[in-house]
Protein backbone atom coordinates (compact mmCIF):
# COMPACT_ATOMS: atom_id res chain seq x y z
CA UNK A 1 0.00 0.00 0.00
CA UNK A 2 3.24 1.97 -0.01
CA UNK A 3 2.53 5.40 -2.13
CA UNK A 4 4.29 8.56 -2.36
CA UNK A 5 3.55 11.31 -5.37
CA UNK A 6 6.40 12.77 -6.58
CA UNK A 7 7.92 15.99 -5.18
CA UNK A 8 9.61 17.89 -7.56
CA UNK A 9 9.52 21.72 -6.32
CA UNK A 10 9.08 22.67 -9.88
CA UNK A 11 9.28 26.31 -11.24
CA UNK A 12 7.12 28.04 -13.14
CA UNK A 13 7.37 27.95 -16.65
CA UNK A 14 8.48 32.09 -16.55
CA UNK A 15 11.09 30.81 -14.15
CA UNK A 16 12.27 28.62 -16.51
CA UNK A 17 12.26 31.07 -19.30
CA UNK A 18 15.90 32.53 -20.69
CA UNK A 19 16.06 35.22 -23.77
CA UNK A 20 16.43 33.76 -26.82
CA UNK A 21 15.70 30.16 -26.16
CA UNK A 22 13.86 28.19 -28.84
CA UNK A 23 11.43 25.46 -28.53
CA UNK A 24 10.55 24.86 -32.34
CA UNK A 25 11.32 26.84 -35.45
CA UNK A 26 7.69 27.76 -37.63
CA UNK A 27 8.78 26.97 -41.17
CA UNK A 28 9.36 30.20 -42.95
CA UNK A 29 6.65 32.29 -44.60
CA UNK A 30 7.14 32.59 -48.10
CA UNK A 31 6.52 36.45 -49.87
CA UNK A 32 3.41 35.47 -50.92
CA UNK A 33 2.22 34.34 -47.62
CA UNK A 34 3.95 37.51 -46.06
CA UNK A 35 2.36 39.87 -48.09
CA UNK A 36 -1.13 37.68 -47.13
CA UNK A 37 -0.84 38.52 -43.65
CA UNK A 38 0.31 41.95 -44.08
CA UNK A 39 -3.08 42.48 -45.96
CA UNK A 40 -4.73 40.79 -42.92
CA UNK A 41 -2.90 42.93 -40.20
CA UNK A 42 -4.44 45.96 -42.00
CA UNK A 43 -7.22 44.94 -41.25
CA UNK A 44 -7.40 44.53 -37.92
CA UNK A 45 -8.97 47.47 -35.71
CA UNK A 46 -6.11 49.30 -34.54
CA UNK A 47 -7.14 48.98 -31.03
CA UNK A 48 -7.59 45.11 -31.00
CA UNK A 49 -3.87 44.68 -31.94
CA UNK A 50 -1.30 43.63 -29.10
CA UNK A 51 1.71 44.76 -30.18
CA UNK A 52 4.81 43.00 -29.30
CA UNK A 53 3.66 39.43 -27.43
CA UNK A 54 6.65 40.64 -24.09
CA UNK A 55 6.34 38.30 -21.37
CA UNK A 56 5.75 34.82 -22.88
CA UNK A 57 7.91 32.02 -21.32
CA UNK A 58 10.80 31.24 -23.62
CA UNK A 59 11.91 27.57 -23.20
CA UNK A 60 13.53 24.99 -25.18
CA UNK A 61 11.40 21.90 -26.66
CA UNK A 62 13.21 19.50 -23.89
CA UNK A 63 12.09 21.55 -21.23
CA UNK A 64 9.10 22.27 -22.02
CA UNK A 65 8.28 18.36 -22.03
CA UNK A 66 10.60 17.93 -18.74
CA UNK A 67 8.23 20.83 -17.13
CA UNK A 68 4.96 19.04 -18.69
CA UNK A 69 5.61 15.58 -16.98
CA UNK A 70 6.75 16.67 -14.02
CA UNK A 71 3.79 18.51 -13.17
CA UNK A 72 1.55 15.76 -14.52
CA UNK A 73 3.53 13.42 -12.27
CA UNK A 74 2.41 15.95 -9.19
CA UNK A 75 -1.06 15.50 -9.98
CA UNK A 76 -3.53 12.31 -9.66
CA UNK A 77 -5.94 11.49 -12.33
CA UNK A 78 -7.63 8.35 -13.54
CA UNK A 79 -5.37 6.54 -15.69
CA UNK A 80 -3.40 6.33 -12.36
CA UNK A 81 -6.06 5.03 -9.49
CA UNK A 82 -9.68 4.77 -7.85
CA UNK A 83 -11.27 8.07 -8.31
CA UNK A 84 -14.72 7.59 -6.84
CA UNK A 85 -16.24 11.30 -6.52
CA UNK A 86 -19.56 10.80 -6.29
CA UNK A 87 -21.82 13.15 -8.80
CA UNK A 88 -18.88 13.20 -11.04
CA UNK A 89 -18.51 9.99 -12.12
CA UNK A 90 -14.80 10.10 -12.85
CA UNK A 91 -15.28 6.65 -14.36
CA UNK A 92 -12.38 5.66 -16.76
CA UNK A 93 -12.83 6.21 -20.37
CA UNK A 94 -11.71 3.77 -22.88
CA UNK A 95 -8.57 5.13 -24.96
CA UNK A 96 -10.10 4.02 -28.41
CA UNK A 97 -12.88 7.26 -27.77
CA UNK A 98 -9.64 9.58 -27.96
CA UNK A 99 -8.36 8.08 -30.96
CA UNK A 100 -11.38 8.69 -32.71
CA UNK A 101 -11.96 12.22 -31.93
CA UNK A 102 -7.96 12.92 -32.32
CA UNK A 103 -7.99 12.17 -36.16
CA UNK A 104 -7.22 14.74 -37.91
CA UNK A 105 -9.36 13.82 -40.41
CA UNK A 106 -12.54 15.35 -37.64
CA UNK A 107 -10.12 17.53 -35.47
CA UNK A 108 -9.13 20.22 -38.92
CA UNK A 109 -12.08 20.49 -40.26
CA UNK A 110 -13.20 24.20 -39.84
CA UNK A 111 -16.68 24.94 -38.49
CA UNK A 112 -17.23 27.15 -41.46
CA UNK A 113 -16.20 24.44 -44.39
CA UNK A 114 -19.44 24.42 -46.07
CA UNK A 115 -21.54 21.27 -45.33
CA UNK A 116 -21.04 19.95 -48.37
CA UNK A 117 -18.09 18.91 -47.27
CA UNK A 118 -18.95 18.36 -44.30
CA UNK A 119 -21.36 15.76 -44.50
CA UNK A 120 -19.47 12.85 -42.23
CA UNK A 121 -19.18 14.58 -39.39
CA UNK A 122 -23.03 16.15 -39.93
CA UNK A 123 -24.36 12.60 -40.05
CA UNK A 124 -22.11 11.45 -36.74
CA UNK A 125 -23.45 14.46 -34.72
CA UNK A 126 -27.20 13.80 -36.50
CA UNK A 127 -27.11 10.26 -35.31
CA UNK A 128 -25.64 10.71 -32.29
CA UNK A 129 -28.52 12.96 -30.92
CA UNK A 130 -30.69 10.27 -32.19
CA UNK A 131 -29.00 8.12 -29.83
CA UNK A 132 -29.56 10.67 -26.85
CA UNK A 133 -33.40 11.03 -28.09
CA UNK A 134 -32.83 7.34 -27.97
CA UNK A 135 -31.47 7.22 -24.74
CA UNK A 136 -33.53 10.02 -22.77
CA UNK A 137 -37.01 8.98 -24.66
CA UNK A 138 -36.77 12.84 -25.58
CA UNK A 139 -38.34 13.73 -29.26
CA UNK A 140 -35.39 16.16 -30.26
CA UNK A 141 -31.75 16.63 -28.64
CA UNK A 142 -29.40 19.81 -29.50
CA UNK A 143 -25.87 19.13 -28.78
CA UNK A 144 -24.94 22.74 -28.55
CA UNK A 145 -24.60 22.96 -24.51
CA UNK A 146 -20.86 22.72 -23.15
CA UNK A 147 -21.50 21.37 -19.91
CA UNK A 148 -24.42 19.94 -17.73
CA UNK A 149 -24.60 23.62 -16.31
CA UNK A 150 -25.33 25.20 -19.65
CA UNK A 151 -27.50 22.48 -20.57
CA UNK A 152 -29.56 23.09 -17.68
CA UNK A 153 -29.57 27.13 -18.18
CA UNK A 154 -30.80 26.20 -21.91
CA UNK A 155 -33.66 23.89 -20.72
CA UNK A 156 -34.70 25.97 -18.20
CA UNK A 157 -34.68 29.02 -20.86
CA UNK A 158 -36.77 26.55 -22.87
CA UNK A 159 -39.28 26.38 -20.17
CA UNK A 160 -39.41 30.24 -19.99
CA UNK A 161 -39.87 30.02 -23.88
CA UNK A 162 -43.12 27.85 -23.24
CA UNK A 163 -44.56 30.13 -20.90
CA UNK A 164 -43.96 32.89 -22.77
CA UNK A 165 -45.84 31.42 -25.39
CA UNK A 166 -48.73 30.85 -23.14
CA UNK A 167 -48.63 34.38 -21.93
CA UNK A 168 -47.87 32.91 -18.65
CA UNK A 169 -44.37 33.46 -17.67
CA UNK A 170 -45.49 36.97 -16.01
CA UNK A 171 -47.31 34.42 -13.08
CA UNK A 172 -45.26 31.51 -13.85
CA UNK A 173 -41.73 32.82 -12.22
CA UNK A 174 -40.84 30.10 -9.47
CA UNK A 175 -38.89 26.84 -10.47
CA UNK A 176 -38.93 24.19 -7.45
CA UNK A 177 -36.33 21.93 -6.67
CA UNK A 178 -35.46 19.45 -3.73
CA UNK A 179 -33.14 20.23 -1.07
CA UNK A 180 -30.47 17.46 -2.47
CA UNK A 181 -30.05 19.25 -5.81
CA UNK A 182 -27.10 19.61 -7.38
CA UNK A 183 -26.16 23.39 -6.98
CA UNK A 184 -25.97 23.91 -10.32
CA UNK A 185 -29.48 23.75 -10.79
CA UNK A 186 -31.01 26.24 -8.52
CA UNK A 187 -27.82 28.50 -10.14
CA UNK A 188 -29.13 28.12 -13.32
CA UNK A 189 -33.01 28.70 -12.45
CA UNK A 190 -31.96 32.03 -11.50
CA UNK A 191 -29.69 32.82 -14.38
CA UNK A 192 -32.88 32.07 -16.53
CA UNK A 193 -34.70 34.72 -14.17
CA UNK A 194 -36.92 32.63 -12.13
CA UNK A 195 -37.44 32.39 -8.24
CA UNK A 196 -35.85 29.33 -7.00
CA UNK A 197 -38.11 27.49 -4.16
CA UNK A 198 -36.72 24.55 -2.36
CA UNK A 199 -38.47 22.04 -1.18
CA UNK A 200 -37.67 19.30 1.70
CA UNK A 201 -36.57 15.91 1.61
CA UNK A 202 -38.55 12.99 3.14
CA UNK A 203 -37.03 10.59 5.95
CA UNK A 204 -36.33 8.61 3.10
CA UNK A 205 -34.16 10.95 1.41
CA UNK A 206 -36.78 11.61 -1.41
CA UNK A 207 -38.60 14.48 -2.44
CA UNK A 208 -41.75 15.08 0.52
CA UNK A 209 -44.26 15.07 -1.85
CA UNK A 210 -46.51 16.74 0.74
CA UNK A 211 -44.18 19.52 0.81
CA UNK A 212 -44.32 19.77 -2.62
CA UNK A 213 -48.02 19.80 -2.83
CA UNK A 214 -47.82 22.95 -0.51
CA UNK A 215 -45.29 24.90 -2.72
CA UNK A 216 -46.63 23.99 -6.78
CA UNK A 217 -49.13 26.85 -7.68
CA UNK A 218 -50.13 28.90 -10.56
CA UNK A 219 -46.80 30.82 -10.55
CA UNK A 220 -44.86 27.59 -10.44
CA UNK A 221 -42.94 27.37 -13.98
CA UNK A 222 -41.33 23.83 -13.75
CA UNK A 223 -39.28 21.96 -11.20
CA UNK A 224 -35.65 20.54 -11.47
CA UNK A 225 -35.11 17.10 -10.29
CA UNK A 226 -32.38 14.37 -10.67
CA UNK A 227 -33.62 10.97 -10.79
CA UNK A 228 -31.64 8.78 -8.75
CA UNK A 229 -31.31 12.01 -6.79
CA UNK A 230 -27.96 12.85 -5.40
CA UNK A 231 -28.20 10.21 -2.14
CA UNK A 232 -27.96 7.56 -4.83
CA UNK A 233 -31.44 6.95 -4.01
CA UNK A 234 -34.23 6.63 -6.63
CA UNK A 235 -37.24 8.61 -6.63
CA UNK A 236 -40.14 5.93 -6.51
CA UNK A 237 -42.84 8.33 -6.61
CA UNK A 238 -41.42 10.33 -9.91
CA UNK A 239 -44.98 10.00 -11.26
CA UNK A 240 -46.34 11.31 -8.46
CA UNK A 241 -44.33 14.10 -8.79
CA UNK A 242 -44.68 14.78 -12.71
CA UNK A 243 -48.29 14.82 -12.32
CA UNK A 244 -48.00 17.20 -9.01
CA UNK A 245 -45.54 19.66 -11.01
CA UNK A 246 -47.70 19.26 -14.30
CA UNK A 247 -51.45 19.64 -12.95
CA UNK A 248 -50.06 22.89 -11.70
CA UNK A 249 -49.48 23.87 -15.44
CA UNK A 250 -45.58 23.40 -14.74
CA UNK A 251 -42.85 21.63 -16.70
CA UNK A 252 -40.70 18.83 -15.05
CA UNK A 253 -36.83 19.21 -16.16
CA UNK A 254 -34.26 16.14 -15.76
CA UNK A 255 -30.90 16.68 -14.50
CA UNK A 256 -29.68 14.01 -16.63
CA UNK A 257 -25.66 14.71 -15.38
CA UNK A 258 -25.26 11.02 -14.05
CA UNK A 259 -27.02 9.03 -16.44
CA UNK A 260 -25.20 5.70 -15.43
CA UNK A 261 -27.68 4.02 -13.17
CA UNK A 262 -30.60 3.95 -15.48
CA UNK A 263 -28.79 3.43 -18.83
CA UNK A 264 -31.32 0.76 -20.45
CA UNK A 265 -33.48 0.78 -17.46
CA UNK A 266 -35.64 3.64 -17.85
CA UNK A 267 -35.72 7.17 -19.45
CA UNK A 268 -36.82 10.60 -18.42
CA UNK A 269 -39.27 10.32 -20.63
CA UNK A 270 -41.11 7.46 -19.04
CA UNK A 271 -40.65 9.43 -15.68
CA UNK A 272 -42.55 12.03 -17.24
CA UNK A 273 -40.28 14.67 -17.71
CA UNK A 274 -40.37 17.35 -20.34
CA UNK A 275 -36.98 18.77 -20.71
CA UNK A 276 -33.57 16.56 -19.71
CA UNK A 277 -30.00 17.44 -20.53
CA UNK A 278 -27.25 14.65 -20.46
CA UNK A 279 -23.55 15.25 -19.43
CA UNK A 280 -21.80 13.44 -22.16
CA UNK A 281 -18.43 14.05 -20.07
CA UNK A 282 -19.90 12.12 -16.92
CA UNK A 283 -21.65 9.18 -18.69
CA UNK A 284 -20.08 8.82 -22.13
CA UNK A 285 -16.26 8.06 -22.41
CA UNK A 286 -15.06 11.53 -22.04
CA UNK A 287 -12.89 11.85 -18.73
CA UNK A 288 -12.99 15.15 -17.10
CA UNK A 289 -11.92 17.05 -14.39
CA UNK A 290 -10.22 20.30 -13.67
CA UNK A 291 -13.63 22.66 -15.48
CA UNK A 292 -13.58 20.75 -18.28
CA UNK A 293 -14.09 20.09 -21.30
CA UNK A 294 -17.53 18.69 -21.82
CA UNK A 295 -20.82 18.45 -23.51
CA UNK A 296 -24.25 19.02 -22.14
CA UNK A 297 -26.52 17.79 -24.88
CA UNK A 298 -30.55 18.77 -24.48
CA UNK A 299 -33.40 16.96 -25.44
CA UNK A 300 -37.28 17.85 -25.11
CA UNK A 301 -40.64 16.67 -25.98
CA UNK A 302 -42.03 17.05 -28.98
CA UNK A 303 -44.23 20.14 -27.79
CA UNK A 304 -40.76 21.81 -26.90
CA UNK A 305 -38.58 21.17 -30.40
CA UNK A 306 -38.96 24.09 -31.75
CA UNK A 307 -37.44 26.44 -28.81
CA UNK A 308 -33.90 24.10 -28.79
CA UNK A 309 -31.21 26.17 -30.02
CA UNK A 310 -30.30 27.54 -33.89
CA UNK A 311 -28.87 25.65 -35.93
CA UNK A 312 -29.99 22.15 -35.75
CA UNK A 313 -28.54 18.94 -37.50
CA UNK A 314 -31.31 17.78 -39.61
CA UNK A 315 -31.82 14.96 -42.47
CA UNK A 316 -33.77 15.29 -45.36
CA UNK A 317 -33.10 11.85 -46.94
CA UNK A 318 -30.69 12.59 -49.05
CA UNK A 319 -27.92 14.72 -46.99
CA UNK A 320 -27.18 16.68 -43.93
CA UNK A 321 -28.08 19.99 -43.20
CA UNK A 322 -27.65 22.72 -40.73
CA UNK A 323 -31.65 24.13 -40.25
CA UNK A 324 -30.92 28.24 -38.84
CA UNK A 325 -35.28 28.64 -40.24
CA UNK A 326 -36.10 28.45 -35.94
CA UNK A 327 -38.25 31.15 -35.57
CA UNK A 328 -39.12 30.07 -31.71
CA UNK A 329 -36.09 28.93 -30.78
CA UNK A 330 -34.09 30.11 -27.99
CA UNK A 331 -31.22 31.44 -30.27
CA UNK A 332 -27.60 30.25 -29.84
CA UNK A 333 -26.04 29.15 -26.54
CA UNK A 334 -22.61 28.36 -28.19
CA UNK A 335 -20.01 28.72 -31.07
CA UNK A 336 -21.24 27.23 -33.87
CA UNK A 337 -22.43 23.07 -33.35
CA UNK A 338 -21.04 22.45 -29.90
CA UNK A 339 -18.09 20.85 -28.42
CA UNK A 340 -17.08 18.53 -31.34
CA UNK A 341 -14.61 16.80 -30.14
CA UNK A 342 -16.40 15.54 -26.71
CA UNK A 343 -19.11 14.81 -28.82
CA UNK A 344 -17.17 12.66 -31.40
CA UNK A 345 -16.02 10.61 -28.29
CA UNK A 346 -19.76 9.92 -26.86
CA UNK A 347 -20.04 9.01 -30.44
CA UNK A 348 -17.68 6.17 -30.59
CA UNK A 349 -18.49 5.28 -26.86
CA UNK A 350 -22.14 4.88 -27.73
CA UNK A 351 -21.17 2.49 -31.09
CA UNK A 352 -18.40 0.60 -29.13
CA UNK A 353 -20.88 -0.27 -26.04
CA UNK A 354 -24.16 -0.70 -28.24
CA UNK A 355 -27.53 -0.85 -25.98
CA UNK A 356 -26.24 -4.04 -24.24
CA UNK A 357 -23.22 -2.81 -23.21
CA UNK A 358 -24.63 0.72 -21.82
CA UNK A 359 -27.30 -1.45 -19.96
CA UNK A 360 -24.53 -3.18 -18.30
CA UNK A 361 -23.03 -0.54 -17.83
CA UNK A 362 -25.44 0.43 -15.57
CA UNK A 363 -25.60 -2.58 -13.87
CA UNK A 364 -22.44 -2.61 -13.21
CA UNK A 365 -22.11 0.83 -11.32
CA UNK A 366 -25.37 -0.10 -9.78
CA UNK A 367 -23.35 -3.34 -8.33
CA UNK A 368 -20.58 -1.55 -7.80
CA UNK A 369 -21.75 0.98 -5.91
CA UNK A 370 -23.79 -1.28 -3.25
CA UNK A 371 -21.30 -3.61 -3.22
CA UNK A 372 -18.47 -0.92 -1.85
CA UNK A 373 -21.40 0.05 0.48
CA UNK A 374 -21.67 -2.85 2.47
CA UNK A 375 -17.50 -3.70 2.70
CA UNK A 376 -17.60 0.02 3.85
CA UNK A 377 -20.68 -0.24 6.73
CA UNK A 378 -19.56 -3.88 7.88
CA UNK A 379 -17.65 -2.18 10.76
CA UNK A 380 -20.12 0.14 12.11
CA UNK A 381 -17.61 3.27 12.22
CA UNK A 382 -19.29 4.83 9.15
CA UNK A 383 -23.08 4.97 8.96
CA UNK A 384 -25.28 5.44 5.90
CA UNK A 385 -28.37 7.94 6.73
CA UNK A 386 -32.07 7.21 5.07
CA UNK A 387 -32.90 3.55 5.43
CA UNK A 388 -29.47 1.51 4.47
CA UNK A 389 -31.07 -1.70 3.82
CA UNK A 390 -32.41 -0.05 0.61
CA UNK A 391 -30.56 -0.70 -2.50
CA UNK A 392 -28.89 2.34 -3.55
CA UNK A 393 -28.12 3.17 -7.54
CA UNK A 394 -24.76 4.10 -8.82
CA UNK A 395 -23.24 5.85 -5.70
CA UNK A 396 -23.80 6.12 -1.80
CA UNK A 397 -23.76 8.84 0.49
CA UNK A 398 -22.01 7.63 3.82
CA UNK A 399 -21.48 10.03 7.01
CA UNK A 400 -18.42 10.07 9.17
CA UNK A 401 -20.57 11.59 12.00
CA UNK A 402 -20.47 8.61 14.61
CA UNK A 403 -16.74 9.35 14.20
CA UNK A 404 -16.60 13.16 14.40
CA UNK A 405 -18.77 12.80 17.48
CA UNK A 406 -16.33 9.95 19.02
CA UNK A 407 -12.96 11.37 17.79
CA UNK A 408 -13.61 15.01 16.71
CA UNK A 409 -12.33 13.64 13.52
CA UNK A 410 -14.22 14.82 11.01
CA UNK A 411 -15.03 13.69 6.89
CA UNK A 412 -12.53 16.37 5.46
CA UNK A 413 -9.56 14.84 7.51
CA UNK A 414 -10.72 11.14 6.23
CA UNK A 415 -10.64 12.70 2.67
CA UNK A 416 -7.09 14.24 2.93
CA UNK A 417 -5.80 10.78 5.00
CA UNK A 418 -7.29 8.78 1.63
CA UNK A 419 -4.73 10.58 -0.30
CA UNK A 420 -1.86 8.97 1.45
CA UNK A 421 -2.65 5.75 0.14
CA UNK A 422 -2.28 6.75 -3.76
CA UNK A 423 -6.63 7.03 -4.12
CA UNK A 424 -8.50 9.78 -4.55
CA UNK A 425 -11.27 10.67 -1.90
CA UNK A 426 -14.59 10.84 -2.70
CA UNK A 427 -16.94 13.88 -2.62
CA UNK A 428 -17.41 15.28 0.65
CA UNK A 429 -19.79 17.28 2.28
CA UNK A 430 -22.47 17.14 -0.40
CA UNK A 431 -25.46 16.36 -0.26
CA UNK A 432 -25.87 19.72 2.09
CA UNK A 433 -28.69 17.45 3.86
CA UNK A 434 -26.23 14.86 5.05
CA UNK A 435 -24.20 15.93 8.21
CA UNK A 436 -20.10 14.67 7.56
CA UNK A 437 -21.25 13.54 4.34
CA UNK A 438 -18.67 11.23 1.83
CA UNK A 439 -20.45 10.94 -1.57
CA UNK A 440 -19.34 7.42 -3.12
CA UNK A 441 -19.11 6.93 -6.98
CA UNK A 442 -16.86 3.70 -7.62
CA UNK A 443 -18.23 3.56 -11.28
CA UNK A 444 -18.55 0.68 -12.85
CA UNK A 445 -14.92 0.66 -14.66
CA UNK A 446 -13.17 -0.15 -11.06
CA UNK A 447 -12.24 -4.27 -10.56
CA UNK A 448 -13.58 -5.57 -7.61
CA UNK A 449 -9.53 -5.89 -6.49
CA UNK A 450 -9.79 -1.91 -6.24
CA UNK A 451 -13.39 -1.99 -4.61
CA UNK A 452 -11.93 -4.00 -2.06
CA UNK A 453 -8.51 -2.25 -1.42
CA UNK A 454 -10.69 0.91 -1.35
CA UNK A 455 -12.74 -0.19 1.21
CA UNK A 456 -10.04 -1.75 2.80
CA UNK A 457 -7.98 2.18 3.44
CA UNK A 458 -11.51 3.59 4.50
CA UNK A 459 -11.81 0.88 7.50
CA UNK A 460 -8.44 1.47 7.93
CA UNK A 461 -8.66 5.21 8.08
CA UNK A 462 -11.51 4.79 10.64
CA UNK A 463 -9.65 2.65 13.17
CA UNK A 464 -6.29 5.60 12.67
CA UNK A 465 -9.52 8.03 14.02
CA UNK A 466 -9.43 6.58 17.41
CA UNK A 467 -5.96 5.27 17.66
CA UNK A 468 -3.53 7.96 15.81
CA UNK A 469 -6.05 10.43 15.08
CA UNK A 470 -2.80 13.19 14.32
CA UNK A 471 -2.32 10.67 11.44
CA UNK A 472 -5.44 12.62 10.15
CA UNK A 473 -5.27 15.60 11.37
CA UNK A 474 -1.89 16.08 9.34
CA UNK A 475 -2.97 14.63 6.13
CA UNK A 476 -1.96 14.09 3.69
CA UNK A 477 1.79 13.77 3.97
CA UNK A 478 2.82 11.61 0.95
CA UNK A 479 1.35 13.52 -1.77
CA UNK A 480 3.23 16.50 -3.49
CA UNK A 481 1.08 19.19 -1.35
CA UNK A 482 0.13 18.79 2.21
CA UNK A 483 -2.77 20.22 3.89
CA UNK A 484 -4.55 23.15 2.04
CA UNK A 485 -5.46 26.25 3.57
CA UNK A 486 -8.77 26.47 1.97
CA UNK A 487 -9.79 29.36 3.29
CA UNK A 488 -6.65 31.28 1.87
CA UNK A 489 -7.07 29.31 -1.33
CA UNK A 490 -10.31 30.69 -2.17
CA UNK A 491 -10.18 34.05 -0.78
CA UNK A 492 -9.77 36.91 -3.34
CA UNK A 493 -6.91 38.92 -1.17
CA UNK A 494 -4.51 35.47 -1.33
CA UNK A 495 -5.71 33.83 -4.29
CA UNK A 496 -3.70 33.72 -7.61
CA UNK A 497 -4.38 32.09 -10.30
CA UNK A 498 -2.13 33.62 -12.87
CA UNK A 499 1.66 35.10 -13.68
CA UNK A 500 0.54 38.32 -13.64
CA UNK A 501 -1.50 38.35 -10.46
CA UNK A 502 1.52 36.92 -8.92
CA UNK A 503 3.95 39.19 -9.97
CA UNK A 504 2.00 42.24 -9.41
CA UNK A 505 1.44 40.88 -6.12
CA UNK A 506 5.42 40.20 -5.02
CA UNK A 507 5.87 44.19 -6.25
CA UNK A 508 2.89 45.43 -4.01
C1 LIG B 1 -21.99 17.47 -12.53
C2 LIG B 1 -23.42 17.74 -12.26
C3 LIG B 1 -24.04 18.88 -12.79
C4 LIG B 1 -23.31 19.97 -13.55
O1 LIG B 1 -22.58 19.55 -14.65
P1 LIG B 1 -21.33 20.40 -15.17
O2 LIG B 1 -20.96 19.80 -16.48
O3 LIG B 1 -20.28 20.28 -14.13
O4 LIG B 1 -21.78 21.82 -15.33
C5 LIG B 1 -25.41 19.03 -12.57
N1 LIG B 1 -26.10 18.14 -11.83
C6 LIG B 1 -25.53 17.05 -11.28
C7 LIG B 1 -26.36 16.10 -10.48
C8 LIG B 1 -24.16 16.82 -11.47
O5 LIG B 1 -23.58 15.75 -10.91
Amino acid sequence: MAFRQANWNEPLIFELSGKGKIGQIPPKLTREEESVLQEAMKTFPADMLRGTLSDLPEVSEVEVVRHFTRLSQENYSVDLGTYPLGSCTMKYSPKICEVVSASPKMKNLHPLQHTSLTQGILRMLYELSGFLAEVTGMSKVSLQPSAGAQGELCGALIIRAAHKERNELDKRMEMIVPDSSHGTNPASAAMAGFKVVVVPSDDEGCVNLEALKSVVNDKTAGMMITNPNTLGIFEKRILDIAEIVHDAGGLLYYDGANLNAILGKTRPKEMGFDVAHINIHKTFGTPHGGGGPGAGPVGVTEELGKFLPTPTVEFNGKSYYLDYNRPRSIGKVRSFLGNISILLRAYAYILLLGAEGLEEAAEVSVMNANYLAKKVLATGRYVMPFDPKKVRKHEIVISTEKITAETGIRALDISKRLLDFGVHAPTAYFPLIVNEALMIEPTETESIEDLDRYAQILLKIAEEAYEQPRLLQDAPQNTTVGRIDDVAASHPKTMCLTWKMWKERRTS
